[in-house]
């Protein structure tokens, strides 16, 4: 077996510079931007939620990656995965790194709301 290192684009947008050309290394499993050069270290830290997210935006309006990971403590990759489903989820819109919430989201979290508080 070679010790070649294998790059594939990963499904995730950068969160320093917005690239889409984030690529993982299976050798380490980090994820990679190829464009910045920006690592992102998989760590067993915490993770976040949708709601907590969807939260923060409603209560801030948009948000870069660099704030939401401020406001809700959570490491990078966790945080990232729940910001890619979101958006995928049509909750979330990401611009140049910057996320907020679209009406889908905005109606999500005031239905999650609701359940919390037990309407
Ligand atoms: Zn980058």
């Amino acid at each position: 077996m070679s010790h070649r290192r294998s790059l594939r684009f990963a499904q995730t947008t950068c969160p320093i510079c917005g690239s889409k050309e984030v690529a993982r290394d299976d050798h380490k499993g980090d994820l990679l931007c190829t464009n910045c050069g920006h690592i992102i270290v998989r760590t067993e830290t915490r993770a976040v939620g949708k709601f907590d997210i969807a939260q923060h935006l409603k209560r801030n309006g948009k948000m870069n990656f660099a704030n939401l990971q401020k406001a809700t403590g959570a490491s990078e990759d966790k945080l990232l995965g729940v910001l890619y489903s979101m958006v995928e989820m049509g909750y979330l819109s990401e611009i140049q790194g910057v996320y907020s919430l679209t009406k889908k989201g905005q109606r999500w979290y005031r239905q999650r709301l609701g359940q919390e508080w037990g309407y």
